[in-house]
């Protein structure tokens, strides 16, 4: 059961993931305020007539008005947004208010908050929940979207045991499960899992499109294409965003992956029914076992 309770909510960037959180603890009573910023002022109306909020606010400075000490401030916005958005928090969010995030890369936070605070300020709690989905908006958000998922926190050096404790309270509230890890762990493992295939989905269906025969491809893809490139329908600028702040664990992953593609290239310019069978048969066996894993854990 989570301890948590807090008098208001601010969230800065209220889409997909921001919106959800939003609803999530709405759902749960334990939050008595929720008030948004967002770029775009038809996201917030949106929330206010739906009830997902209940104050839209114009600034960063009039989301930060009256915050005190005990109230939780989360950046729902792209990756490569947070920089910007923590240079307007600076001078305007009271330190003892618990600063968070939901986004899908964790160093390149920490070191933009090191260039814009000097060192990451104790308030600033970096997560990330494992769970969202190729929608995006506000408009597509949904309060049970962390139930049962993982979220992973990321404290770095100077971060406050107080603002963390609030920050695990907050996701367990949401019906999430809490792992902890450094921020540069999270990039790689998260590199490999999870950014690595997004590119080889937005890459897949480059490729096909760039094909003479691109209409005839197409026509005849079936479900196998289907289901590899379902991730490539997910928001270009979010994925921009994630590439260029973790593009050197991608690269690696990348290069790891060409590795991996040439074993196979040369077993078929061997014609090695053997070594494609062993490859195959080991893939197999390892999506197997992680399908079970998961069926366990949910
Ligand atoms: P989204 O596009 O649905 O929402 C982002 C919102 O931020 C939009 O409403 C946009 O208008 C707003 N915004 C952009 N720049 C802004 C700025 N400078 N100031 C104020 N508002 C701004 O995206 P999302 O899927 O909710 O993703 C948000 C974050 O969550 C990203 O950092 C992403 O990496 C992370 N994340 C996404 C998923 C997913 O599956 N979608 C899962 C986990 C984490």
């Amino acid at each position: 059961m989570s301890q948590f309770a807090a008098k208001r909510l601010a969230v800065v960037g209220l889409g997909l993931i921001g919106g959800s959180l939003a609803k999530a603890l709405r759902e749960t009573g334990c939050v008595e305020h929720i008030r948004a910023y967002n770029r775009s002022a038809q996201s917030l109306q949106f929330a206010l007539q739906q009830g997902i909020i209940d104050q839209a606010c114009s600034s960063i400075g009039q989301l930060c008005e009256g915050l005190e000490a005990g109230d939780v401030l989360v950046l729902g916005v792209p990756v490569l947004a947070a920089g910007p958005v923590l240079e307007q928090l600076h001078p305007a969010v009271e330190a003892g208010v618990t600063i968070t995030d939901v986004g899908s890369t964790k160093s390149w936070l920490v070191a933009e908050a090191e260039r814009v605070f000097g060192e990451a300020p104790s308030n600033l709690v970096p997560a990330h929940p494992i769970a969202g989905s190729e929608q995006y908006g506000v408009e597509a958000s949904r309060a049970d979207l962390f139930r049962a998922h993982r979220v992973i926190l990321t404290p770095h050096a100077n971060c406050g045991a107080s603002h963390l404790e609030r920050v695990r309270e907050l996701w367990l509230a949401c019906g999430a499960g809490i792992d902890e890890m450094t921020p540069e762990r999270h990039d790689e493992v998260l590199g490999a899992t999870s950014h690595l295939p997004h590119v080889l989905a937005y890459i897949l269906v480059d490729l096909l499109c760039s094909m003479e025969q691109r209409g005839e491809v197409l026509r005849y893809a079936a479900g196998g294409f289907r289901d590899f490139t379902r991730i490539a329908s997910s928001d270009p600028t979010m994925w921009r965003d994630i590439m260029i702040a973790n593009r050197e664990a991608i690269s690696s992953r990348i290069d790891e992956y060409e590795q991996h593609l040439d074993r196979l290239k040369a077993a078929l310019e061997d014609e090695s029914a053997e070594a494609i069978q062993e490859i195959f048969e080991r893939a197999q066996a390892t999506r197997e076992a992680f399908l079970k894993q998961s069926e366990q854990s949910s």
